[in-house]
């Protein structure tokens, strides 16, 4: 896959480090990430995604844009408003970079329909907001072994980790359990929240796809906007563990 001259110059600056270089580029360029969600987290992580030149990017959410979305979700706009998520989204991204190929599709992501929906992609990036659908993501990430970036915000803080099969406990092993949300539903978020974390996931995974070191694998890091702090916490695989572990049935990995 040669590069064009307008991809060239597109990531120039980009192909300048030295672990990118013309040959990661063009591993980015062969990438395929499923982002889950468009909100206040997939706005930022496609976006970045697709202006790297991740070659396919494949987009999933259920949701229509409302005004309620928009201080944070900032890929859709004021225009966008009754518009799926799904397409105002492709078409920001589409608009951002031609050269990425963007699957733009209306679903709830469920049990029975998420291995389907990641297909071959490559790797997970978590925009949901809630257990539930990140349960599914972690089961269909154990069941096709690829990597999983979670990321989830409140108020004015935020929690990311790299979830890799086989290598590091999943979403069950950290948060073990129930569907029960953390937070009460809708939790107040200030727009730059997300962002951060959103950032985070996508340097992830394109150090995924770069096969780069020094991975969020096996460490939730926490932050918080109140104070402006980072904090690190090791998080161990639970031997006995109901996705990943011995507890692991065939039922619960649909
Ligand atoms: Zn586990």
């Amino acid at each position: 896959m040669e590069f064009t001259k307008e991809e060239r110059l597109r990531y120039s600056r980009q192909i300048m480090i030295p672990e990118v270089g013309e040959e990661g580029q063009q591993k980015i360029k062969a990438a395929k990430v499923f982002v889950a969600g468009i909100g206040g987290l997939g706005s930022v992580s496609s976006y970045y995604l697709a202006a790297a030149g991740i070659g396919h990017l494949k987009i999933v959410d259920r949701d229509k844009v409302d005004a309620t979305n928009l201080n944070r979700q900032i890929i859709h706009w004021t225009g966008d408003i009754g518009e799926l998520k799904s397409e105002s989204g492709g078409r920001k991204l589409r608009s951002l970079n031609p050269n990425c190929s963007v699957e733009a599709l209306q679903a709830e992501i469920t049990g029975s329909n998420c291995a389907e929906l990641v297909g071959d992609c490559a790797l997970i990036v978590d925009a949901m907001d809630n257990m539930k659908g990140r349960r599914v993501l972690n089961a269909a990430s154990i069941q096709k072994g690829i990597p999983y970036i979670y990321g989830g915000v409140h108020h004015l803080d935020g929690m990311v980790t790299t979830f890799i099969p086989g290598k590091t406990p999943c979403l069950e092993c950290v948060f073990p359990g129930s569907d029960k949300e953390p937070y009460s539903a809708p939790p107040g978020i200030l727009g730059p929240a997300p962002g951060v974390i959103a950032c985070i996931q996508a340097i992830e995974a394109i150090k995924i796809i770069l096969g780069m070191p020094g991975l969020l694998a096996g460490r939730l890091l926490s932050f918080s906007g109140y104070d402006i702090t980072f904090r690190e916490f090791k998080i161990n695989r639970d031997p006995k563990c109901a996705v990943c572990g011995s507890g692991a049935s065939a039922d619960s990995r649909d």
